[in-house]
């Protein structure tokens, strides 16, 4: 039998950061530690509704392992949990598993990272950009950062603003500019083979950044992805 420890945290704080968007700081429990980019299940105790997708959902740590807090950060949609979830009371309190997940980065300074998150596919890439920049890591980092219009992107001034040299932010908004293709790629990364490629966001959004990296040229080997399976 396998068991799995689970933690209760408390609801600090919430907050909108972005049309439909919600962020939510949780006391972190004592000796809990997370990397940059992982994720946890977390489950509502004793919630007034439910859905056919039970009261659990995964999340990904939104904020840096150096931050006091933990933040987690979703897009707000007529379904029981986030509605529950969006009205939780300050100081109200929920389950939460242990951090897991692999889409953190990789050991090699030498080898350039370029991030590639959809909207909400945001959240790992905050807590690996922030945490490379408090660690003054020496890896050359590239975040791509889509969503259809500047309001609908949370975190976008803090992650324009991040204090690290090595570090380059290419916002994208697909209502003015389009999708992210070939061309835009190669106007910002100059050897497309050297890079490790993360992506994160929906389905769809994975997929299609994942097709357009092969046909590409870049190695299957040197992509990494989080599908935020349920957008
Ligand atoms: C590793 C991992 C990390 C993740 N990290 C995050 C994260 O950091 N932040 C985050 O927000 N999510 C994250 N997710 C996704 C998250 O777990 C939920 O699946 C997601 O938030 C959807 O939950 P929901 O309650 O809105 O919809 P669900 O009830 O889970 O939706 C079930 C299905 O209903 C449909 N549906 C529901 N509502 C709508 C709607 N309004 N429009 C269209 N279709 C709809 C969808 O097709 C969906 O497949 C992560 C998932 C994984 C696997």
């Amino acid at each position: 039998m396998v068991f799995v420890t689970t933690y209760t945290v408390k609801l600090k704080s919430k907050q909108e950061v972005a049309v439909g968007t919600m962020a939510f700081w949780w006391q972190r429990p004592e000796g809990y530690t997370f990397a940059a980019g992982q994720h946890a299940d977390w489950t509502l105790i004793n919630p007034p509704k439910t859905d056919a997708e039970g009261n659990g959902r995964t999340f990904t740590f939104a904020g840096a392992p150096q931050e006091p807090d933990l933040m987690i950060c979703t897009r707000l949609r007529d379904t029981a949990f986030k509605d529950v979830l969006k009205d939780l009371a300050i100081g109200s309190q929920v389950s939460m598993g242990p951090a897991r997940g692999s889409l953190v980065l990789h050991a090699d300074a030498a080898k350039p990272a370029v991030l590639f998150a959809g909207g909400i596919g945001i959240t790992p890439f905050r807590s690996l950009v922030l945490d490379a920049a408090a660690r003054k890591l020496a890896h050359k980092i590239t975040l791509f950062y889509s969503n259809r219009t500047p309001a609908d992107a949370p975190f976008l001034q803090e992650l324009s603003n991040v204090a690290n040299p090595n570090y380059k932010f290419v916002p994208v908004f697909t209502t003015t500019q389009g999708h992210l293709d070939r061309e835009k790629l190669a106007a910002n990364i100059i050897d497309l083979s050297a890079p490790i490629y993360y992506i994160a966001g929906p389905t769809t959004m994975v997929l299609a950044l994942r097709d357009l990296l092969i046909s590409a040229g870049v190695p299957d080997t040197s992509i990494r992805t989080e599908d935020f399976e349920g957008y």
